[in-house]
């Protein structure tokens, strides 16, 4: 079992280990929780761990909340309906929420904890390894308006998160690959040893999440609310976004983000903004864990797209680079430019 502190406003643990999710009633109890709880899920993981989690917490003083999986329903109307719910079963303040499940349930449920008496202690539980890398830990939270992704949320870091490797053993391998796009994000932008270990055969799996973890808890504890060295964790998003979009999100978060990392990657080494040979490297990688090549996105093609990020403030643009593998730097520039160069 590995244990990492995040060092937010209020700190945290993050526990890795399997099997640690039977830990998770005294857990609670350790952080003096001893009212109400309400998990909240999504119908398949629901539908696979639900009632086990129900039985570990104490079966009927759980408020059992359901919602549909899909980014679709990453929506104001799912937290609407998850508050209605915590209001229906009298959750009080000193309550708390269980969120259960991959990124959409975490950051919906994170939401909904952040919003319902102006803010309840949740424990993320994640269940894909997307979320155990990276959207558990941190305290972003938040739903998709029409107008794009992401775009209402709260930072809310959750008091606790558990990363039980057992869970991903029902995890579809198109889900794995999307966690893994990640993964080596983080070894690209602070750890060359990480993307040498999943260069290297073998699993190590706990490990390489604990990794992650620890890189991630670094960047929230020098930058919380994401105005400087946090932005970092966005190498491969800028263009993941976009190839996201240009898709019809065809092509999922993780392995857009994969994709992007290529195409930045090469952009830059191009115009001898990164050393040669990282991209190669990248690519090595993704292909070796069988993730899309997407080999017909050009950068070129794809900063207008990216043009209507929220992250970009006015025409400027901060783009993550690679200084070698395993340190990366931020790139301030303008729309204009990238488009003429
Ligand atoms: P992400 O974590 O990548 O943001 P989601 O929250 O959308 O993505 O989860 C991806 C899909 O995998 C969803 O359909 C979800 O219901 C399903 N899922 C999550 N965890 C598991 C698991 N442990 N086993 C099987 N399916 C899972
Ligand atoms: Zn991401």
């Amino acid at each position: 079992m590995k244990k990492i502190r995040v060092n937010a406003g209020r700190p945290y643990d993050v526990v890795i280990g399997k099997g640690e999710i039977n830990n998770l009633p005294s857990a609670i109890n350790k952080l003096g929780k001893s009212g109400k709880i309400a998990v909240v899920t999504d119908r398949n993981v629901g539908g696979l761990y639900g009632e086990k989690i129900t039985a570990l917490l104490g079966g009927k003083d759980v408020c059992y909340v359901e919602i549909e999986s899909g980014e679709e329903h990453k929506s104001m109307n799912t937290v609407a309906d998850i508050l209605e719910k915590l209001a229906e079963n009298k959750l009080t303040r000193s309550d708390l929420i269980v969120a259960l499940g991959g990124g959409i349930v975490g950051d919906v449920a994170g939401f909904a904890a952040a919003c319902y008496l102006r803010g309840v202690d949740f424990v993320q539980v994640p269940t894909t390894l997307l979320a155990m890398v990276d959207s558990s830990v941190g305290g972003k939270t938040g739903v998709n308006l029409s107008a794009g992704k992401n775009l209402a949320g709260a930072f809310h870091q959750p008091r606790l998160v558990v990363c039980d490797e057992d869970f991903l053993a029902t995890l579809p391998q198109e889900e794995f690959k999307n966690g893994m796009g990640e993964v080596i994000k983080y070894g690209c932008i602070a750890d060359k040893n990480l993307l040498e270990k999943l260069s290297s055969p073998g699993g190590g799996l706990e490990e390489i999440i604990a990794r992650c973890v620890e890189i991630k808890a670094d960047f929230v504890a020098k930058d919380e609310f994401d105005n400087g060295e946090r932005q970092k964790l966005n190498f491969g998003h800028t263009l993941g976004h976009a190839i996201e979009k240009a898709s019809g999100f065809a092509v999922p978060h993780g392995q857009a983000v994969g994709i992007g990392m290529r195409v930045i990657c090469r952009w830059a080494e191009e115009r001898g903004l990164t050393p040669k040979g990282c991209a190669d490297a990248i690519e090595a990688l993704t292909d070796k864990f069988g993730m899309l090549k997407g080999e017909n996105y050009r950068a070129e093609d794809l900063w207008n797209i990216a043009a209507n990020d929220k992250k970009l403030k006015g025409k400027n643009i901060s783009l993550v680079l690679l200084k070698e593998l395993g340190s990366s730097y931020l790139y301030k520039t303008t729309i204009d430019a990238l488009e003429n160069s």
